[in-house]
């Protein structure tokens, strides 16, 4: 498969600014040289499949992704982010579920998800928004449950993906992974490389 590189490089750019990080700290973070990371923004290197997997890694996205574009990623304020985490309730675990305690899309709370109005107006769903606070996640991306908590927000229990696929499918083997124990995919706030991302302090 050749890989469009100006669009590998546009992403990979973007993502690392989404982090605030330079490309040394991007290629510090993926175990990469610098040089790679540098060519690659330059269009000027086609880098192996395990190049790009530490780096999706990394910057904590989908390695399919990084080949196509990726649109616009969902954004907040310091003002969204407070309302957000107002009504949340963490468990006392690490892995506990983080539980949306304010307004739901639907009357029964077995089908419902929490919502909160953006600054615009907008209505957005919050594990959407948890997610987006932790880490880059495009518009039109999809974010399943791996608890089967739809009012939890915690983003390790979150995994964010393209649209395709089997959707039945995919949500049953990634909840029997999750209640296996494999949560490989999960967001390593305990990683010494992980920078709690805009001033979001992790309670
Ligand atoms: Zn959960």
């Amino acid at each position: 498969m050749k890989i469009p590189k100006t669009t590998l490089g546009r992403n990979i750019w973007r993502l690392r600014s989404w982090w605030g990080w330079s490309e040394e700290e991007l290629a510090s973070c993926a175990g990469v040289p610098p040089s790679l990371v540098r060519d690659i923004e330059r269009g000027a290197s086609d880098p192996r499949l395990s190049e790009l997997t530490a780096l999706a890694k990394a910057v904590k996205i989908n390695v399919i992704a990084l080949m196509s574009p990726l649109g616009e990623l969902i954004s907040c304020n310091e003002s969204e982010k407070e309302r957000l985490f107002s009504k949340v309730v963490k468990g006392d675990a690490l892995d506990d579920c983080w539980e949306w305690r304010g307004a739901l899309n639907h009357t029964s709370r077995s089908k419902a998800y929490g919502q909160i109005g953006m600054t615009g107006g907008e209505l957005i769903y919050v594990h959407r928004l948890s997610y987006a606070i932790a880490a880059p996640l495009p518009k039109r991306w999809t974010i399943d449950h791996k608890c089967r908590n739809k009012l939890c927000v915690n983003p390790d229990h979150l995994e964010a993906t393209p649209f395709g696929g089997n959707i039945a499918e995919r949500n049953r083997r990634r909840q029997d992974d999750f209640r296996n124990g494999d949560q490989s995919n999960k967001i390593q706030r305990e990683d010494k490389n992980f920078e709690v991302p805009r001033g979001i302090a992790w309670l």
